[in-house]
Formats: structure tokens, C-alpha cells, sequence
């Protein structure tokens, strides 16, 4: 009799830890939080329960304090920064911002000023830089042509050792266009200090995946900018980042004209010509810049600035829904609309 019940109790105990001592190591722990003021989702995989939680609490802090560090107008370092550019003085550099400066010189530089962190104040003229939904009318030419005279670019913020200052007034930081995939890259580090090898941060579609979900990649959804739901679906595997920039993000309609959030810094208004260019990168910081940048191309140069920038993968929606993209993408997307777009494929890059 009490063989049989240890026999029983031993058999339940197998089937237990079958069933979740070997299953809990291999599964997926999944968490949303909110960074950036956009709700980001985490999977990992791979991972235990505790584990997963606390490697999230821990990224959840590392966005709290990059939100408040780089906040182009909410008060912190990067504020001080643009409140003492503007004087010529010297003053001490925020530890946390100088790599973020040096991050912005290097895509200022490489995407031929498509890509210029220095407009702060043009951004903010046009009502971008703010909680507040953005709204008409569009500042006047004489307002833009004020600021553009005054060429702001990042080669007008020197940093010497621990030492900072402005050489022209008319600059004013805004990170916006980098910020977020520069944030994702420092969580997939932290991550990995972690032990965790499997991931992927989903910042509202900007996303970087490390490892493998389980034995097959990670299928994500680009969305469609003219339309609910997704235009295409992608394969992701290894570590790859895919961010995409978009006319749909912030915007204002006035007199029956869309005015949106990434501005050509060469004309003061919003780069015309795409809806969206989504970037795929192994560095998440470069796949943001980028996305904003070849969207500031626009079709015409989008694959020169694409090349200059050291991307390899870009999809780029025109306004008349005309998809440009490199070849190696062919494999690997799948739309999901009908009729399909009409697509132009370029040489490799
Ligand atoms: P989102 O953050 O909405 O996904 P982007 O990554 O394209 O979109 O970033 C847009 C933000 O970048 C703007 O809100 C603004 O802060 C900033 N920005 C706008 N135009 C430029 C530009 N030409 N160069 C650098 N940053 C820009
Ligand atoms: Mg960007």
C-alpha cells in the first residue's frame, strides 16, 4: 500500500517537473511598461518568472532616467544644456548627455544635415516640442528664414574634456529623432549584463531583438501610414533593430495641408515626399537616426543618404503609396495589403 503511494507520488512529481521545471526555463516572460511616454513591451525568452521581473524593473528605471536626462523641454540636464548654450559660456558637461552629443555630431554628419539634433528651436516653432497635441496655424516664412540664417548645427556645440559651450545662439538640442533607439541599445546592454541572451524591446514599433524566440524568429508588424493595421509583416532574427519613421506620428492638419514632426532642416518646413521609411540596423540608436534622416530625403535621395548613413535595409512608402526598398528585403516582408504596393526595388547598398 505505501509503495504504491510513494510509486504514485514519485510518478505525479516526474509529470511535474515536466510539465514546468523544464517548460518554465523556455518560456517566454512578457511585460509592458511605459518609456518615453510610449508604452513599451518586453519579451524574453528563455528566462524564469522571477527573472523576467526583475530584469524589467531594472530596464523600467534605466527609461525613467533616460526620459527625465534627455527631455528636450521637461526641466533636467538636457534643458541646462540649452538654457547655457545660447550664452557662449563655458560651463560642465552632463555626463549623461556628452555621448549623445557626440552620437548627434556623428548622424549630423554622416546623413549630409538631413539629420540635424541642433533644430531645436525650429521645432519648437512649429509647435512640436510640447505635451500638448500639436496644432495650426504654421509659423510664417520670416519666422523659419530667422532661424534657418543662422545655420544651427551640431559643429556649433564644442565639448572640451569636461567643458561644453555654444558657438551660435540659434542652437537648441532636441534629441527626439535618436532618443529612443539610443535608449533601447543602453536596455539590450543592461539586458545582457542580465544574463538574458533572447529579447526584444518594443518601444510602440521601434523595436531591437537579440537571440531567438524559442526555434523560430521574431515576426513583427510594420504599420500602414495610410490606414488602420499594418502594411507588412517582417522576420527578425539575431540582433536586429527595426524603427520606422512616419508623416502619422505628430501632426496638424491646416487649410487641408498635413504638417508633421520631421522637418528638413535644409527648408525649415516638414520633409515632403515619404510617409514612412522604416530602417533595419544591428544598432538601434543608428536605425532611428537613420529612419529620420532617409525620410528627410524623401524618394528622390533616399538611397544616397541610405549609403552614406551605413545602412544596409531600408523600405521607404512615398505619398502616392510607392514602395522604394534594397533587394535583400525581398525575402523577407510580406504585405499584408490588397492590392499590393507598387515596389522599386534599388541596387544592394
Ligand atoms: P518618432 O520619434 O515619432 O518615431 P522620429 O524618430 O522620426 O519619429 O523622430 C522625430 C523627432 O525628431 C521630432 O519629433 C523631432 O524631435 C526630431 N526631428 C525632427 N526633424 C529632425 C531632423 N531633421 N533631424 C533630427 N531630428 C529631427
Ligand atoms: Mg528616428
Amino acid at each position: 500500500m505505501l509503495k504504491s503511494i510513494i510509486m504514485r507520488v514519485l510518478i505525479l512529481v516526474v509529470l511535474l517537473l515536466s510539465a514546468f521545471g523544464c517548460g518554465q526555463k523556455s518560456d517566454a516572460y512578457h511585460e509592458q511598461l511605459i518609456g518615453f511616454g510610449t508604452l513599451i513591451d518586453v519579451k524574453l525568452w528563455g528566462v524564469d518568472e522571477k527573472t523576467g521581473r526583475e530584469a524589467v524593473r531594472a530596464i523600467d528605471e534605466d527609461f525613467k532616467y533616460m526620459h527625465f536626462a534627455w527631455h528636450a523641454w521637461n526641466p533636467g540636464p538636457l534643458s541646462r544644456i540649452n538654457e547655457l548654450l545660447p550664452s557662449g559660456e563655458r560651463f560642465s558637461a552632463p555626463p549623461s548627455i556628452i555621448p549623445l552629443i557626440n552620437k548627434a555630431k556623428e548622424f549630423a554628419t554622416k546623413s549630409q544635415g538631413r539629420f540635424n539634433p541642433a533644430i531645436g528651436r525650429l521645432i519648437k516653432l512649429w509647435g512640436f516640442a510640447s505635451d500638448d497635441p500639436p496644432q495650426g496655424p504654421p509659423p510664417t516664412p520670416d519666422q523659419i528664414n530667422a532661424l534657418l540664417e543662422k545655420h544651427p548645427s551640431m559643429d556649433d556645440v564644442v565639448i572640451d574634456g569636461i567643458e561644453m559651450y555654444g558657438t551660435n545662439d540659434a542652437v537648441r538640442l532636441d534629441f527626439g529623432g535618436f532618443a529612443k533607439g539610443y535608449g533601447v541599445d543602453v536596455v539590450i546592454e543592461h539586458l545582457r549584463e542580465l544574463g538574458i541572451d533572447n529579447a526584444v524591446v518594443n518601444a510602440g514599433g521601434d523595436l531591437r531583438a537579440i537571440g531567438r524566440h524559442g526555434n523560430r524568429p521574431w515576426r513583427i508588424g510594420i504599420r500602414n501610414p495610410r490606414g488602420p493595421g499594418i502594411l507588412a509583416s517582417v522576420d527578425v532574427e539575431g540582433d536586429e533593430s527595426v524603427f520606422t519613421s512616419g508623416d502619422y506620428e505628430r501632426y496638424f492638419e491646416y487649410e487641408g495641408i498635413r504638417y508633421y514632426h520631421i522637418l528638413d532642416p535644409r527648408t525649415g518646413y516638414p520633409a515632403r515626399g515619404a510617409t514612412s521609411v522604416t530602417v533595419f540596423h544591428d544598432n538601434a540608436a543608428e536605425a532611428d537616426a537613420a529612419a529620420t534622416a532617409i525620410f528627410v530625403a524623401g524618394p528622390e535621395e533616399w538611397y544616397e543618404v541610405a549609403k552614406s548613413m551605413g545602412v544596409k535595409s531600408v523600405m521607404l512608402v512615398d505619398t502616392r503609396g510607392t514602395v522604394y526598398m534594397t533587394p535583400d528585403l525581398k525575402e523577407r516582408i510580406y504585405f499584408d495589403v490588397k492590392p499590393l504596393p507598387k515596389i522599386v526595388y534599388s541596387e544592394p547598398l
